[in-house]
């Protein structure tokens, strides 16, 4: 068995997995390394014949605050976990080579577990933000407790959504629009009436009402709900799903191609100074100091 850092996995009850996100001190952000460990647990339950629902929970007060921007290890989790994707080598240059480590690690893994064959339960409580969705969404099922709220606050990053755009499915059209142009909160009742979630929960009955729930699916023929989710899934594709969430991508892309023209990242900086995560100078901030270095030599001159 693998000694995952991140993770816990667990049987409650017998045919029920419970994957828990264990980074409860970081609000359960997403490091590479929590990640692949996810794919790690999901594949296990997957590929485990006595488990016939998977549950994915979350210790702490919240869900997940999303990707984890102070990761020191992004790089390094290549080295200790095996990449799946074929595009190219994650070392590749330019916006190829983020387009590469996105498409594995968040499109690419968001995806996967969508396309797990066994019903999978997310159950959410506290904050679930922008990454935190793209691990709530991919589930079948949603139950959230009752004071757990929902953000993709990518636009305030200068991005257009997150790498897996599947808002208009969650969320309807208009609201789809409205939530991603106000970075706005919105609550576990309002998921539920727009259809994102289906139960909402009194927070200390989250765990119980979800296993409840997992216990009572897997009493079902296994083979029937996998027929069933695949068949559901299908036509939610062919609804048009697949290339839209395709489209999302490449304009997730191409916002970080921007960013990092305009200001040398691939998200506004003025975001990470508002967040008071330490960085270098953006481009713009560096032309302004070689311009004041410039007029402070001149003055020098002059005197
Ligand atoms: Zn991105």
């Amino acid at each position: 068995m693998s000694a995952w850092e991140s993770i816990r996995y667990e049987v409650p009850v017998p045919k029920v997995a419970r994957i828990v996100l264990s980074r409860p001190e970081k609000r359960n952000a997403q490091s590479y390394h929590l990640l692949y460990e996810l794919n790690e647990a999901f594949d296990r339950a997957a590929q485990d014949d006595g488990i016939s629902v998977i549950i994915l929970a979350a210790d702490g007060p919240d869900f997940s605050a999303g990707h984890d921007l102070k990761d020191t290890r992004r790089m390094q989790a290549f080295e200790d976990f095996d990449a799946v994707g074929t595009w190219c080598g994650f070392g590749c240059a330019g916006a190829e080579g983020r387009m590469a480590i996105e498409a594995e690690v968040y499109l690419g893994l968001s995806e996967r577990w969508r396309n797990i064959a066994k019903p999978t339960i997310a159950a959410v409580q506290g904050k679930c933000i922008a990454g935190g969705l793209m691990l709530a969404w991919p589930m079948d099922l949603i139950v959230a407790g009752e004071t757990a709220s929902f953000r993709n606050n990518t636009m305030e990053m200068g991005v257009a959504g997150t790498e897996l755009f599947h808002e208009p499915w969650e969320l309807g059209v208009r609201k789809a629009k409205e939530l991603m142009f106000t970075a706005d909160y919105y609550s576990a009742q309002e998921a539920r009436e727009l259809g994102m979630v289906n139960h909402v929960v009194p927070d200390a009955e989250l765990q119980d009402f979800t296993l409840a729930l997992a216990e009572r699916i897997s009493r079902m023929q296994l083979f029937a709900l996998k027929l069933a989710k695949a068949a559901v899934n299908s036509a939610q594709d062919r609804m048009g799903r697949k290339d839209s969430l395709q489209i999302g991508f490449a304009h997730h892309q191409l916002s970080h191609a921007h960013n990092q023209e305009l200001y040398g990242y691939g998200i506004d900086p003025a975001f990470m100074d508002r967040l008071g995560y330490a960085r270098p100078a953006s481009k713009p901030e560096q032309a302004q100091a070689e311009q004041a270095q410039a007029e402070q030599a001149n003055e020098g001159d002059r005197s």
